[in-house]
């Protein structure tokens, strides 16, 4: 873009800011003049001004005031999210389900709505499914309240450029448009932005979860499969094709068993939900909703102390590699963490070395069974936390301040 004068610069920078203090407020939900000032290094009247536009764009309003940390001076003007204000459409697609939220601002989880899907359900049928769970949860949306985008999560190797479904061997599908089918059958005129499960999952607890104070961050999710994604130095690692983060098909033992994405010995064969139905003695047909049924177990522990070792091997070799400060645990890996995390541990301790073992954590998602369902709202509302103003419209008199 040619920019063509001061004027237009200092009005960008100005939109790029509300955006920047509105990320603030949606991210903490409730905050303070104060931090503000202090986290955007810009002076107070900036960023009353800011707040100001902000509140007449109805997306935050004032709250108690706020006293400084060390108890000292005028207590700072608080600032809060107006969740009802905005709102996105987050879906997430697991093998077996297909769950739609409607979203706040703040990522306020209002209401849910969840479907089960047959086994290798067509891209069609998944998306008319969606089409009547965004009916359902839209229903008693306010309607001050605006619409500002849609976020998809699906288990599976996701192209985010074009909405690509390149490989989702749980699904059965290759090279499908899904992000495309579901704009086509919604006819919603917001961004729609798909994005892998693992990585929304990262995202979620990096932004709200167990992640909040830390940069280096990997979600491990279990839902038949496994994936992960990984916050490095407070960004997504995502490689040259966003591919990163295939942990599942990780070569664990080049003798093993087959796995369907075509090599031998993934970790997948060892840690996948088929392998841990196998070991509790289950049928292979619950591995879609391995979760309960772990959740349910009460067989002996030892038939699951085999694959704790494996998953904390597995673990050990991504740590040395990538040092993360918090490994999460998400889907069926988090039931998995709650019957046999002393012998999860046991193996990640033997297998790390003492640098990175030393800062590590290993704990199970703190937004629980909705971290994928946040990650793809955060997605969403990626539009309007870019340019609030371009969103929702200019407040009156926001022009002379
Ligand atoms: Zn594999």
């Amino acid at each position: 873009m040619t920019r063509t004068g001061t004027g237009t610069n200092q009005e960008a920078v100005r939109r790029h800011n509300l955006g920047t203090v509105l990320r603030h407020v949606h991210r903490t939900r409730s905050t303070s003049r104060a931090s503000l000032t202090t986290q955007m290094a810009l002076n107070r009247s900036t960023i009353g001004g800011l707040a100001a536009t902000l509140e007449e764009l109805g997306v935050v309003r004032r709250s108690t005031p706020v006293s400084s940390r060390a108890g000292a001076g005028r207590p700072s003007a608080g600032l809060e999210v107006v969740s009802r204000r905005a709102y996105v459409l987050a879906i997430d697609v697991g093998v077996d389900r297909v769950v739609v939220g409607r979203v706040g601002l703040g990522c306020d989880v209002e209401v849910k709505a969840r479907v089960n899907l047959p086994p290798e359900p067509a891209p069609e049928h998944v998306a008319d499914t969606i089409v009547g769970l965004v009916a359902a949860v839209r229903a008693d949306a306010s309607p001050e309240s605006t619409l500002v985008g849609v976020g998809i999560s699906v288990p599976g190797v996701v192209r985010e450029a074009d909405g690509m479904v390149v490989f989702a061997p749980n699904l059965g599908w290759h090279e499908v448009p899904f992000a495309a089918i579901v704009r086509e059958k919604l006819d919603l005129d917001v961004d729609h932005v798909i994005a892998n499960d693992a990585d929304l999952g990262a995202r979620a607890e990096h932004v709200r979860g167990a992640g909040v104070d830390v940069d280096h961050l990997i979600y491990v999710s279990g839902d038949v499969g496994v994936g992960a994604g990984v916050i490095t130095a407070g960004r997504p690692l995502g490689g040259a094709g966003g591919f990163a983060g295939e942990l599942g098909h990780m070569s664990y033992d080049p003798q093993g068993l087959r796995c369907h994405c075509g090599s031998r010995g993934c970790w997948e064969t060892q840690v996948g939900a088929v392998a841990i139905a196998r070991a509790i003695g289950a049928p292979t047909d619950v591995v879609a909703t391995l979760d309960t049924v772990l959740d349910d177990f009460d067989g002996p522990l030892e038939s699951l102390h085999e694959i704790a070792r494996h998953v904390g091997h597995g673990l050990a070799n991504v740590v040395n590699l990538l040092n993360p400060q918090v490994v999460v645990l998400g889907g069926y890996l988090a039931s998995l963490h709650r019957l046999v995390e002393p012998e999860i541990l046991a193996a990640v301790r033997a297998g790390v070395m003492s640098g990175p073992g030393s800062q590590l954590r290993v704990t199970r998602p703190a937004l629980g069974g909705d971290a994928v369902l946040v990650g793809a709202a955060e997605a969403a509302f990626e539009s309007l936390l870019a340019d609030p103003v371009g969103m929702l419209g200019v407040p009156a008199g926001a022009v002379a301040r």
